[in-house]
């Protein structure tokens, strides 16, 4: 971690206002490829970044979601999943498998993922939905979706859904995912 040189070129950032200026949210995946800021074109202090392992929606994403509108004021909000995302590389039971036997780090190879010892694991995995993915447009409009029919998601805000693909950079809209978080009639 390198702090020192951010701090000295920190600038004027300490005037920003809390609430995020272009007053909208972004949920997408943790993955240390994705450049949020630079593949949406983000100035500091633009926008809500809410980042988990798949950029699902999890109750505590939509938590997050929640806050961003009713206190912090975006209108519009992006779900924003990837190709190539390691979400869809393993299932539940696969590492609720692994954890149950070994808390070290896996690998992984042609015949999928192995743990290098076993012991020292978990059955606790057993109670978290790891909310993998078989299919990206699918886990995309599932998640606008699952947000759209929240009972706390206001009618009034717009969800889009959107693919970033690693190998151009490029944000792909998931029309049936923009068309599912829509504003109600
Ligand atoms: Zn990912």
């Amino acid at each position: 971690m390198q702090n020192a040189e951010y701090v000295k070129h920190f600038g004027n950032k300490a005037e920003l206002a809390l609430p995020p200026a272009r007053q909208f949210a972004i949920l997408t995946c943790m993955d240390a490829r994705l450049d949020p800021a630079k593949y949406a074109g983000l100035a500091v202090g633009d926008a809500h970044v809410i980042r988990n392992a798949g950029g699902r929606a999890s109750d505590d994403a939509i938590r997050s979601l929640i806050i961003s509108h009713k206190l912090l004021g975006t209108k519009e909000w992006f779900v924003i999943h990837h190709t190539d995302c390691g979400m869809e590389l393993f299932t539940n039971e696969t590492i609720q498998d692994l954890l149950a036997k070994s808390l070290t780090t896996a690998i992984v190879n042609e015949n999928g993922w192995r743990n290098v010892k076993e012991e020292g694991g978990s059955g606790e995995a057993r109670f978290i939905n790891f909310l993998t993915i078989k299919n990206l447009e699918a886990s995309v409009a599932e998640d606008v979706e699952r947000i759209r029919k929240h009972p706390l998601v206001a009618p009034t805000i717009p969800i889009y859904g959107y693919i970033y693909d690693v190998k151009s950079g490029k944000l792909i809209e998931v029309p049936a995912a923009t068309e599912v978080g829509k504003v109600p009639n």
